[in-house]
């Protein structure tokens, strides 16, 4: 790292429209405030409807520049580029990843930052294989597609994979030669705000690409799921406000893919590998404080190794460092906000109301008395019904509970409006494949968690998600296709 990026300790987030940097017609500004000192880490610029307006124009004007006319080569040869700035400038990104967020700092370089990468470098290499269909219709026609862009297309982001989740809208939507209006979450504005120059030193058209910070409701984001020039939105936040966003979208008909949220279940067969079994499910419950939508936060243990997982589950998850983002022992860094923190730390309360018992964590770690840092939390004893059991806490809190029967547990884990995704331990193939079969969710791991391959398809069912991402699903949802007819 060069001292001058290990000296980043603050930042302003101005507003990147049409290339360039621009602040707020009115000159509001908001705190950026870092989780882990509740420090202020810099202005933010507040956009609204005005910003929203020129970032669409920019966008509309920008999908008939040169964006369009650029050969295949020279536009994946842009994304690529993409890919290798934010690698060149790797230390810089996580380091500011981590201020915004809180997430340890080995975290956002091994994960956050090389997966954003990369997800330009796939894109930028899926693109080249990507065709279209083609149908002989008898004697009497040929069928084919022709896949265009959507056009300009909102992306509204959330704060736990700030960039990751960023990058894995906006490299696809390229490559498919849309134009677009960011709008990063208003708690971790700072990589969105930075992938502005990259996208301009890359080689990116002006317009292209714009980014508009700000909130959700009355702000930017509800300007941008709003305006009737943007052509479609990918989303990916909370169920709820996927719904009001449906809602504002539906009054020009605009195209829609939801990454929502999720309250996973994590099954856990007696004759599994328990050992393997406790270190991923470690991860599953309390990597990046518990704050990805993809967590298993529902464990459910079958009776002869109940006991025995708890105990060593536990113990382990005693083990866990909790601290200074910027410390290399730290597992697990700080809660991204105050409001969030009161949310967690509510349904803790909730849990014990519920009759549940907290067998680790629940409280604020010895020694940190600033910032918005969480105890691993695992919570016993509570059943199906109960709120902590069926809402989505996006913290580092699980609940364990026994189970016995197989059907028993697929019900269980089907209990919820949720659909996002699942994770089964068993080494009986037939076990696997049947219950794989039966959990409603877009995603269930077997033996495994969080393990993924950029073609397969990703996103949720019921109310985690609508469509899915990924390899050729992205391309559907970031292109229209024409079906030309021709007699013969
Ligand atoms: P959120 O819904 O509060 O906010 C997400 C984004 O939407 C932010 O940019 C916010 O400003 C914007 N927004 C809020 N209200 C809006 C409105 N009325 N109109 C337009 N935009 C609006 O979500 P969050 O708290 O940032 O993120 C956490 C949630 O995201 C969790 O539910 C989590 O499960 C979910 N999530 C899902 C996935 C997935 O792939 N399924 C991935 C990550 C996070």
């Amino acid at each position: 790292m060069s001292a001058v990026q290990d000296q980043v300790r603050s930042m302003d987030c101005k507003h990147f429209i049409n290339g360039q940097y621009i602040s707020s017609f009115n000159g509001r500004t908001f705190d950026n405030i870092n989780p882990a000192t509740e420090e202020v880490l810099g202005k933010v610029s507040e956009g609204g409807k005005e910003e929203i307006d020129l970032a669409v124009g920019a966008a509309r004007r920008a999908l008939n520049g040169p964006w369009k006319t650029m050969t295949l080569n020279d536009r994946i040869a842009v994304i690529r580029r993409i890919g290798d700035i934010i690698l060149e400038r790797k230390d810089e990104l996580a380091r500011l990843e981590s201020l915004d967020t809180g997430k340890p700092l080995w975290l956002s370089s091994s994960v956050d930052i090389p997966r954003s990468a990369f997800n330009f470098h796939f894109f930028a290499d899926y693109l080249r294989s990507v065709g279209n269909e083609a149908y002989h219709t008898d004697d009497v026609a040929i069928n084919y597609s022709i896949r265009r862009p959507v056009g300009v297309v909102g992306l509204i982001n959330p704060w736990n994979l700030p960039l990751l989740l960023l990058t894995w809208k906006l490299a696809p939507c390229l490559a498919a030669g849309n134009t677009c209006v960011i709008k990063p979450a208003e708690l971790t504005p700072m990589t969105a705000t930075i992938l502005g120059e990259i996208c301009r030193e890359a080689g990116v058209p002006d317009g292209v690409v714009n980014i508009v910070n700000g909130f959700g409701p009355d702000s930017a984001g509800s300007a941008l799921s709003e305006h009737p020039d943007v052509d479609a939105i990918s989303f990916t936040g909370e169920t709820e406000t996927g719904k009001i966003i449906m809602k504002a979208a539906s009054r020009s008909l605009k195209k829609l893919s939801y990454e929502l949220g999720g309250k996973n279940p994590n099954i856990i067969f007696a004759d599994a590998d328990l050992d393997e079994v406790i270190e991923t499910t470690l991860k599953s419950s309390f990597i990046n404080q518990g704050e990805v939508c993809l967590c298993g936060s529902r464990i459910y243990v079958e009776r002869p190794v109940y006991e025995q997982f708890l105990h060593k589950f536990t113990a382990k998850a005693k083990e866990l460092v909790v601290g200074d983002p910027f410390d290399h022992h730290s597992k697990v860094g700080a809660l991204v906000g105050a409001e969030h923190y009161e949310r967690v730390t509510g349904y803790i309360r909730l849990a014990q109301e519920e009759g549940g018992q907290i067998l680790i964590g629940g409280k604020r770690p010895e020694g940190l008395e600033r910032g918005y840092f969480l105890e691993p939390t695992i919570i016993t004893g509570l059943n199906r019904n109960c709120r902590v059991v069926r809402e989505e806490i996006f913290g580092p809190v699980v609940t364990v509970m026994p189970f016995d029967e197989e059907e028993e547990v697929i019900a269980q884990a089907n209990d919820t409006h949720y659909g996002l995704s699942a994770s089964i331990w068993t080494n009986d193939l037939r076990r696997a494949h049947r219950v794989a079969g039966r959990i409603e969710a877009g995603i269930v791991w077997v033996n495994t968690w969080f393990l993924r391959d950029l073609r397969t398809p990703f996103g949720g069912m019921k109310q985690s998600g609508i469509g899915r991402e990924g390899g050729i699903h992205s391309f559907e949802f970031y292109t229209e296709l024409t079906n030309v007819c021709i007699k013969l």
